[in-house]
């Protein structure tokens, strides 16, 4: 009798090797790819709504909820100044600890919001307690978070982060898990998120341009009480729509829907928990790889992201020098990101790749690195 492999180890027959490890837009398989040649069909359309129909069951256990998602036509940066727009009418605190954290704060800033920023510094998590304490000194309508750091590989624990709002205050916690979403456990009830995002591409592994998001009731509640929201950022008018009509607010990027369709149809045959396990097994033997050769993570031990990790170069600019190499060997890397751009390489193990593909990048790593 032949034993199958665990899927995290083999590759599907006939399955393409990944040579692509960027932290998203990640790797879309060819089957995926080629829904994008069906035929495009009115919004408003029977076919569209069931198309829809078929994407919505998918998504509420990807977000830990038993709300509704709704589906936007975008990048996840238009969601993430949609929940602003939608939730916040002035305060706000930002947690920052890397380039998206922080995005968070240069939105809530330009959108003329009283925005405070809570620094970590990049490549650890935050503590509870010095969330706890900045809300006891000044009230916020909102926290804004990131789960997974996509700059630095530093996983945040949102489920103390967000108790620890709740516990001290009414503020709402604002969650952008875009790189998480799909490779990570996410219970946005459970934990107490309000308002939860993620764009498609990363490690749910469908094209880029589609963006999901899920909200509280009590998000839902303060959010009909902010004035000005306006249209395509209101995210109450994305809830009336899927409530109404099971669709889109405006004419939505039809292709993208088919492929995400189909993406999602895979995630669920591989199972949340398999995934989840996958990526896992993906840190840990990217992490005793790199021990084993005497690289440093950039991100702290304990928070280390299931998706993307974040490795010091053995000096300053040899990291921008590996990632041009193995370019040069086929394979895909991610640079270091915002201040960390000189020192830094990431390794996006992310939607589909599985231990083989991640065994190609490693082995191919060592040659380089040999030379
Ligand atoms: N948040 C995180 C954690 C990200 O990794 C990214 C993109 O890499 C974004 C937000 C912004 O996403 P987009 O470029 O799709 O707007």
């Amino acid at each position: 009798m032949t034993v199958e492999p665990p899927r995290a180890v083999s590759r599907p027959p006939g399955r393409e090797p990944i040579r692509f490890f960027l932290p998203g837009p990640c790797y879309v398989l060819a089957e995926v790819r080629a829904q994008l040649t069906a035929p495009v069909v009115g919004h408003r359309s029977a076919a569209f709504r069931q198309l829809y129909a078929e994407i919505a069951p998918h998504l509420p256990p990807l977000f830990g909820t038993a709300r509704e998602v709704y589906i936007a036509t975008g990048s996840s940066t238009l969601v993430m100044e949609a929940a602003v727009t939608s939730a916040v009418r002035s305060s706000v605190l930002n947690v920052t600890c890397g380039s998206f954290s922080e995005r968070w704060h240069t939105i809530s800033r330009s959108l003329g919001k009283e925005a405070d920023r809570l620094a970590v510094p990049w490549g650890q998590a935050l503590d509870p307690e010095l969330l706890r304490r900045a809300l006891a000194r000044k009230r916020y309508e909102a926290v804004t978070l990131v789960h997974n750091e996509t700059s630095t590989g530093v996983i945040q624990p949102i489920a103390e982060l967000a108790a620890a709002v709740r516990e001290a205050s009414d503020a709402l916690v604002l969650v952008d898990a875009v790189s998480s979403l799909g490779g990570v456990e996410f219970q946005a009830d459970a934990w107490g998120v309000d308002i939860a995002l993620a764009g498609v591409q990363k490690a749910i592994a469908a094209p880029p341009g589609l963006v999901l998001v899920t909200t509280s009731e009590r998000a839902e509640a303060r959010m009909a009480k902010v004035p000005h929201r306006g249209f395509y950022t209101d995210l109450l008018r994305y809830r009336d729509q899927h409530r109404t009509g099971g669709s889109t607010i405006t004419t939505p990027a039809v292709p993208l829907f088919y492929a995400l369709a189909r993406q999602l149809e895979i995630v669920a045959c591989e199972g949340l928990a398999a995934r989840f396990a996958r990526h896992l097994a993906l840190r840990e033997r990217t992490a005793v790889w790199a021990e084993e050769r005497g690289l440093e993570f950039a991100s702290a031990a304990a928070f280390r992201s299931p998706t993307v990790s974040c490795l010091l170069g053995a000096s300053r600019g040899s990291a921008p020098k590996l990632v041009r190499s193995l370019s040069e060997r086929g394979f895909t890397l991610g640079g270091g990101y915002g201040d960390w751009k000189e020192t830094t390489f990431r390794i996006g193990h992310m939607g589909e790749v599985m231990m083989a593909d991640l065994e190609d990048l490693l082995a191919e790593l060592d040659r380089t690195l040999a030379n």
